[in-house]
């Protein structure tokens, strides 16, 4: 009830101003929250699960960064269909061990919280309600209400031949800062260790990892990862994109999902890819969790150089689908090659 009750609070204190906007209309509180949107809008849901070992690693990822990407992978769902935050729910499975008190500072979950909260205040996503239950696995449930304008939501399916083919910021950075981060882990295992691998007791284990400041400009893209919320929004106004993802699996994967939903083929240029300074080419095409925007637009249209501040690169062209073509090629010096979705193999 203290932990309910300190959440509440935290709650309040970071979506104070932000609430009625966003269309919170009743937060924490009541049997349910209550959303008023605008009578021209409609609402945009997504769910996403982070799991222990799956989707982060305790003796990889500083707590503040898991809560960061819990939040930040749906708010990346909203920003690809053009739709603005209006309330977040966020559902956890918590064993005791991260609730307990390190040495200095704080519990693994205060952590957590800190993380989550940073980011729900910078997007302006007020936390609406959840669940919490202890649990023997770490599980975070996070859900996200949007609102986009009525009929302009972006779709995956508005692609068509012809339309060029665009991304946002640049890509393979989370792939190669979660290389970074496990090298970084492995030299250090012996100072935290996994929990269960340390002689240290339960507590400190869990709460104790924490990134040089020399590595943290490195492992940013991965380890907070900021969605592409204006940028979406700026996209789905009339006349500019035809279809939109975010790049959560890898850019080879989720144009795969374009192509499909849109039943087009494509074509990219590897030589237009705004590779992250630190990435391959390899960590570009498939590595995932960039959660920057992929989106096409028609070839008449004036796509601007950046939005929201954020640069936006031409990487290719929408084809028709043919028989015996591959869905997507990738053109390189050395000549074109099928391009196989592949997305990046997480802990692998
Ligand atoms: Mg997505």
């Amino acid at each position: 009830l203290a932990l309910i009750r300190a959440i509440r609070t935290r709650a309040s204190r970071s979506a104070l101003r932000t609430k009625e906007t966003a269309g919170l209309h009743l937060g924490i509180g009541d049997d349910c929250a209550l959303l008023r949107v605008r009578s021209s809008e409609e609402i945009a849901v997504t769910t996403d699960l982070s799991i222990a070992g799956r989707h982060f690693h305790f003796d990889w990822h500083p707590p503040e960064a898991v809560g960061h990407r819990t939040l930040a992978r749906g708010l990346s769902d909203l920003a690809a269909m053009g739709a603005r935050p209006v309330a977040a729910f966020l559902s956890v499975g918590l064993p005791q061990e991260l609730m307990l008190k390190a040495k200095k500072g704080a519990t693994w979950f205060e952590r957590y919280l800190d993380g989550f909260f940073d980011l729900a205040k910078s997007t302006g996503t007020p936390l609406a309600g959840g669940d919490l239950a202890q649990s023997p696995l770490f599980a975070a449930d996070i859900v996200l209400f949007g609102a986009v304008r009525r009929g302009r939501a972006l779709l995956r399916s508005g692609a068509r031949p012809g339309h060029l083919l665009y991304v946002t910021g640049s890509l393979g950075g989370s792939a190669a800062g979660l290389i970074r981060l496990a090298a970084w882990a492995k030299e250090n295992r012996s100072k935290f260790g996994h929990a269960k691998e340390s002689k240290k007791k339960g507590a400190e284990a869990f709460a104790s990892v924490r990134i040089p400041k020399k590595l943290a400009a490195d492992l940013a893209p991965h380890l907070t990862p900021q969605p592409r919320l204006t940028v979406g929004q700026v996209l789905s106004r009339p006349g500019l994109a035809s279809a939109a993802i975010d790049i959560s699996d890898g850019l080879s994967s989720d144009l795969a999902h374009i192509c499909e939903e849109s039943r087009v083929a494509a074509e990219i240029d590897a030589a237009l890819l705004p590779l992250h300074n630190a990435a391959t080419l390899e960590q570009a095409l498939h590595g995932g969790e960039d959660y920057e925007l992929l989106f096409t637009a028609p070839p008449n249209v004036r796509v601007p150089r950046t939005i929201a501040g954020i640069p936006i690169t031409r990487i290719g062209r929408i084809l028709p689908l043919r028989a015996g073509r591959p869905t997507i090629t990738l053109l390189t010096p050395q000549g074109q090659q099928p391009l196989q979705p592949s997305g990046w193999q997480h802990f692998a």
